[in-house]
């Protein structure tokens, strides 16, 4: 038998983050003391009114399939939400939840995407957006970021990447794998160009709760009316709820964006999992109080973290400002992201990902959504490892 895979699936790459992850669970079952740094969710539990919410539901016999977008109730805590916290205004009917955020993303690139069109992403990027472009037959153009401009694009490197073919400009801010977080001025800017260049934006704001030092979150989509309708923001429940096995996500757009994502998701998922969408309403609807605790233990972590990494002869790091991610340049070391973390777990038994997945090799990912205990004690190894391959 030939069992023929067509172009679109075979040149894509199963993810790496997910790849590390089950090599170190692997480990684990067998018994060894790993330290995993590679998790890409938060340690806390989701919420436990979330939770009810969710199994009054199932009770409730709320088990058949709801509208494909999403039930009413929650397109319309969305928007509410939207309105409240970024003071921007969506129809229920611009709003489609998804499963999962990463699934937004997805329909969004499908929706928007095809064949000679150009789609603008920054480096360090989530692993998932250049693969998504591909399978929607277009074109990545990846602008290339160091941690010397703190893993941000200028305006001067994305004006000229866009072309006649640029579609659609991806913005993650907080970003996955960095914590970088751009400040006002310099979204409005990146907004700007793309406003007179007629380039949509995919903005991921799935970080917007998890910045820290008092730092603000901004949408690019509140600027002004051009703004708003070149934006497409994705968003979901998964890092501020702590809600990942849910699969639950959402996007806000405008109209006939969210049109084509409707159809697009009634002929493929149908709707997100009925009685997890009454869990949502009540995250969104309910007490935000969890936040503060988890928002105060990623501060702690984060700064123990931080300047243990930097006390490392050969590793260097810059500061988080959001997210639950490090990422360290380990290219003094002499080793590529993959080796390095290859060697890593072997020899001291602790989890990271490379650099390389992300698109940037010089680097590693550290997750530190884990026990402070695990921090000290994975960071210790990262030190022995450095200091062997210093010799
Ligand atoms: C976690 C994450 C998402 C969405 O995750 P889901 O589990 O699919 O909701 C989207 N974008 C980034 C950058 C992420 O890190």
């Amino acid at each position: 038998m030939n069992y023929k895979i067509s172009h679109r699936a075979a040149s894509l790459s199963s993810s790496l983050t997910l790849v590390i992850d089950a090599k170190a669970k692997q480990m684990k079952a067998e018994g060894q003391d790993v330290v995993g740094f590679g998790a890409g969710e938060p340690d806390f539990d989701t919420p436990q009114h979330i939770k009810d919410a969710c199994i009054k539901a199932l009770n409730e016999g709320f088990t058949k399939y709801t509208p494909a977008s999403g039930i009413p109730e929650l397109r319309q805590a969305i928007a509410d939400k939207f309105k409240r916290e970024n003071g921007l205004s969506y129809k229920p009917s611009q709003i489609i939840v998804s499963c999962g955020g990463k699934h937004s993303c997805y329909n969004v690139i499908i929706a928007t995407c095809e064949a000679g069109d150009e789609v603008i992403i920054p480096a360090p990027y989530w692993l998932s957006y250049p693969e998504m472009v591909k399978l929607a037959g277009a074109t990545p153009v990846i602008l290339q970021t160091t941690d010397k401009t703190e893993f941000k694009v200028t305006p001067a490197q994305l004006r000229a990447a866009i072309t006649p073919r640029t579609r659609l400009f991806v913005l993650n801010s907080p970003s996955n794998p960095t914590g970088s977080l751009y400040s006002r001025e310099e979204i409005k800017a990146l907004g700007d160009i793309c406003v007179e260049k007629g380039v949509l934006i995919m903005s991921d704001e799935i970080y917007e709760k998890l910045v820290y030092d008092g730092a603000e979150h901004v949408s690019v989509a509140g600027f002004s009316q051009a703004h708003y309708d070149h934006t497409i923001i994705v968003h979901g429940f998964a890092k501020a709820y702590s809600m990942t096995g849910w699969r639950l996500g959402y996007m806000a757009a405008p109209e006939p964006i969210a049109k084509a994502v409707d159809a697009i998701q009634s002929h493929s998922t149908s709707n997100p999992t009925s009685f997890a969408q009454k869990g949502a309403v009540a995250a969104l609807n309910g007490p935000q109080d969890h936040l503060k605790t988890w928002l105060a233990e990623y501060t702690k972590r984060r700064s123990f973290a931080y300047q243990r990494l930097n006390a490392i002869p050969g590793i260097s790091c810059v500061n988080a400002k959001g997210a639950f991610y490090l990422f360290p340049n380990i290219s003094k070391l002499g080793l590529n992201s993959t080796d390095f973390c290859a060697k890593l777990l072997e020899q001291e038994k602790v989890a990271a990902v490379p650099g390389i997945a992300f698109g940037a090799d010089d680097y590693i990912r550290i997750s530190y959504a884990t026990s402070m205990a695990n921090i000290e004690k994975g960071i210790a190894r990262i030190e022995n490892f450095a200091k062997s391959l210093a010799k």
